[in-house]
């Protein structure tokens, strides 16, 4: 018997509004002062009346539309009963028999995937509705009068939360982290959230359970396993983690005959496994009823609306990338990943096609040449963007918006590059440089000598001078050792301070040396 995990997720993503969902205080990040941004609708008095938040409704509606979902023609609250410090109200409320969106998918490209006949698969969304956020418990173990205490801060009780319910169709940990990042993409693209796990903004919950299936894969019987339901997951990393270690453990279970039980399970970070927490809930349990202090939403025009309002969604850019630009499928993803880098790497390309079609007519023969270059350019653009650039933000801890490297001027490094003025070494150091200073890279390049600009006698003598000093590696040479060309190329770099060009000089030292 082979066991194959079903994997399904509730994603909790908190909508960037200016206010609550419900009433008029702000929707703060983290880091405000503990219960500064609280009223009597939020913090559950009684007789407090909620009032629904429009642009919440709006940024929901759009969710569901960049999910393919269907909009239904109305929506509506209902109360989820529950007792928590964190929910003031004894209740929380949210959408359950009405909810904003039904029947999505999203389309997810997993390269190298482990599962064969999986590289690209459609993952179906069962609905996302809209719902407030509960408040904050902080655990203290002295608190007041030096005993253990319980404070709760209510900034965040009331702020919106769309919740996205995937159907159980995820197969591995990667396919989720795919999912999610997608998910967190779309969601900035449509400006309806930062979706920062990190930060909180976007929060996964993991139901997991294995099936029995035959040797081609078939599930040998109708119904589903108990699953465990793993909380609050807050990184694509413990996401990741949380899995394959469920899929261990309940691997385990079924080998020893005692397959796992329906459980809510904590995911601890340091010890890296899952701990029960309780036996889960069904929805009996949360008595949920129609919310009376809110009418329902008619969505039939606001849909119209909000679809004239859709971007162009991360994977229409990504397809759009390769085919317009020819970047690689690694560099797009990357691109769409990260916030702004699609604007930039389209603003520098644009760049460097105005720069093609204006300067180099007579270099280029025909369209096919253009295409080529185009392609030679994007390499170079794409390289240098992901790996080198991102880098040294990353380095620095900084984003794209904090680089000083405005899109014209990263054109013209490329430029640099493409026509060898300049050589990758001396390339890296100049782009440190751009970044520090907003300079422009030709006049840095110049005032710092950076340039490949050596001239034919500054080029002779250097190969003269090191040759020289070096009589053994010549033997060597001699002896018909030649890889030690490529050294000596190297120690005539450093000697000119990379301003030489490493072909012309491989090219003098054959010459000088007879080779
Ligand atoms: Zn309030
Ligand atoms: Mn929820």
């Amino acid at each position: 018997m082979k066991l194959t995990p079903i994997i399904g997720l509730e994603i909790h993503v908190q909508l960037n509004t200016q206010s609550k969902m419900f009433c008029a205080c702000p929707n703060l990040d983290d880091g405000a002062a503990p219960n500064t941004a609280i009223c009597p609708v939020c913090t559950g008095q009684p007789g407090a009346l909620p009032a629904l938040n429009e642009t919440a409704l709006e940024k929901g509606l759009l969710t569901g539309l960049a999910l393919n979902c269907q909009i239904p023609d109305k929506s509506a609250f209902d109360r989820k009963n529950y007792f928590y410090p964190d929910l003031p109200k004894g209740y929380q409320i949210s959408q359950f028999s009405l909810p904003i969106a039904i029947n999505g998918f999203v389309e997810l490209e997993i390269p190298e995937n482990a599962l064969p006949g999986r590289e690209k698969i459609r993952l179906n969304i069962t609905r996302a509705h809209l719902e407030e956020d509960a408040a904050k418990n902080f655990h203290a173990p002295q608190g007041l009068n030096g005993r253990p205490a319980t404070f709760v801060d209510y900034n965040r009780a009331g702020t919106p939360l769309i919740e996205i319910v995937t159907e159980p169709e995820i197969r591995s940990a990667s396919e989720a982290k795919y999912f999610l990042q997608e998910l967190r993409a779309i969601m900035r693209a449509i400006k309806a959230s930062n979706a920062d796990m990190e930060k909180g903004q976007m929060r996964c919950d993991v139901n997991i359970s294995l099936m029995e299936v035959d040797d081609n894969g078939y599930p040998l019987k109708q119904t589903l396993n108990a699953r465990t339901e793993i909380k609050n997951l807050n990184s694509f990393r413990s996401v990741e983690r949380a899995i394959n270690y469920e899929i261990k453990r309940q691997t385990a279970l079924f080998e020893a005959s005692t397959p796992p039980v329906e459980a809510t399970r904590g995911w601890d970070e340091g010890q890296g496994k899952t701990i029960e927490q309780r036996t889960k809930e069904s929805s009996a349990d949360y008595r949920y009823f129609p919310e009376p202090d809110l009418p329902p939403q008619d969505l039939v025009e606001l849909k119209e609306k909000m679809l004239h309002r859709l971007p162009e969604l991360p994977s229409a850019i990504r397809g759009r990338m390769i085919q317009e630009w020819g970047f690689s499928k690694a560099n797009v993803m990357f691109f769409t990943n990260n916030d702004g880098w699609p604007e930039y790497a389209e603003q520098v390309m644009g760049e460097l096609a105005g720069w093609l079609e204006a300067s180099d007519n007579e270099a280029i023969s025909g369209s096919e040449a253009l295409a080529n270059k185009k392609q030679i350019f994007s390499k170079l653009v794409g390289g240098w963007l992901t790996s080198k650039l991102a880098g040294i933000l990353t380095e620095k801890n900084l984003s794209l918006k904090d680089c000083n490297i405005t899109p014209e001027n990263f054109a013209e490094f490329i430029h640099l590059l493409y026509t060898q003025a300049i050589n990758s070494a001396n390339g890296q150091k100049l782009l440190q440089m751009m970044h520090e200073t907003g300079q422009d890279p030709s006049n840095l390049m110049e005032t710092y000598n950076l340039g490949q600009n050596l001239d034919n006698s500054e080029l002779t003598d250097a190969v003269k001078r090191n040759l020289e000093a070096n009589p053994e590696k010549v033997e060597d040479i001699k002896k018909g050792k030649t890889q030690i060309i490529k050294w000596f190329v190297g120690v005539v770099m450093r000697d000119t301070e990379g301003r030489a060009n490493p072909q012309q000089a491989e090219e003098e030292i054959r010459r000088q040396l007879d080779q």
